[in-house]
């Protein structure tokens, strides 16, 4: 159990799972970056989470519900969580992430979904077997299946994430596709830092041979 004062984001994971750099620059070294597609991400979370409660039907809709976990340590926000009524008249939650982008080929959006449903599971006491990311750029869901496999994968994620936030250490980076991507690039600067390394290890290669 963590004590509340050792919480850490919900976003971290999601951020460690795309790059352990990219987790520690936003929250070691509090790194932040308002770019186009930042913005655009955070302004479609202020108005998911703006439009307020409402009922469709059989299925209950919240949006921006407080979220944590004492196992786990990790607190933030929902941007949707679904109660759908079942037959025998109780409420099933379905968590519901909204995303600016299109699907990734890493699990980061997974985990972090997956992580907001193991905090509703131990603050409801309920099972939560799936969920959905909603994508901007598609306009479609992908459902989630909360499997033990990507349970395991948040978990050790979180365990993770804890560490580095706790180590207070930045990795070097590593230039990856991911990187093109990363809206942290400037500031990272992986080709340059990598091939300063390179130099580097050449130079103190060539003065251990001498
Ligand atoms: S630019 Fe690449 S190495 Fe640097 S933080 Fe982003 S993803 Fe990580």
């Amino acid at each position: 159990m963590y004590n509340p004062d050792d919480f850490i984001m919900l976003s971290a994971l999601q951020h460690y799972a795309f790059c352990p750099r990219q987790c520690a620059l936003i929250h070691v070294e509090q790194v932040w970056l308002e770019n186009r597609l930042t913005a655009e991400g955070r302004i479609m979370h202020e108005h998911v989470h703006e439009e307020g409660d409402e009922s469709r039907g059989n299925v209950r809709i919240e949006r921006g519900s407080s979220l944590r976990s004492l196992r786990l340590g990790l607190i933030g926000k929902a941007d949707v969580v679904e109660y759908h009524r079942q037959a025998d008249g109780t409420w099933q939650a379905y968590p519901v992430e909204h995303k600016r982008g299109k699907p990734k080929a890493d699990h980061s959006d997974k985990i972090q979904l997956c992580a907001q449903a193991l905090c509703l599971e131990e603050m409801l006491n309920a099972d939560i077997p799936a969920g959905a990311l909603f994508y901007g750029k598609t306009r479609r869901r992908l459902d989630v299946v909360f499997d033990e496999a990507l349970r395991l994968e948040t978990q050790e994620a979180a365990r993770l994430t804890h560490e580095l936030i706790e180590s207070g250490q930045t990795p070097r980076p590593v230039y990856a596709k991911r990187c093109e991507s990363c809206s942290l690039m400037a500031e990272c600067m992986p080709k340059t830092i990598q091939k300063k390394r390179s130099v580097e290890s050449y130079l103190k290669r060539m003065l251990d041979e001498t």
